[in-house]
């Protein structure tokens, strides 16, 4: 094999090696849709829908937990909850409320 051919293949190693990577990614994002679309545009509009909806699940908890009523939790009146927990889980300070 001359050298040229073994870069060449080492690189084709390579790239294979870093798509097989990529393609994992895009099976762990569930193989996002549309058919057809690039897996990459794909993958990047699913990571931007996942981010979008856990900010509104973690705006859900902290208005459980801090507002609607005052969690039970907060009055002394159970243990600490499960919101309270969740909050703690998505880096949210007692005192911080607003997700970044
Ligand atoms: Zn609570």
């Amino acid at each position: 094999m001359s050298d040229e051919t073994a870069d060449l293949a080492e690189w084709k190693r390579q790239a294979i090696e870093v798509l097989a990577a990529w393609d994992r990614v895009f099976t762990a994002l569930g193989e996002p849709g549309p058919l057809g679309g690039s897996k990459a545009a794909n993958a990047l509009a699913e990571v931007e829908r996942r981010s979008a909806e856990n900010e509104r699940l973690r705006e859900a908890l902290r208005i459980a937990h801090y507002e609607i009523p005052m969690c039970a939790c907060r009055q002394g009146l159970s243990e600490r909850c499960e919101f309270a927990a969740a909050l703690d889980a998505a880096s949210l300070s007692e005192t911080g409320g607003e997700a970044e």
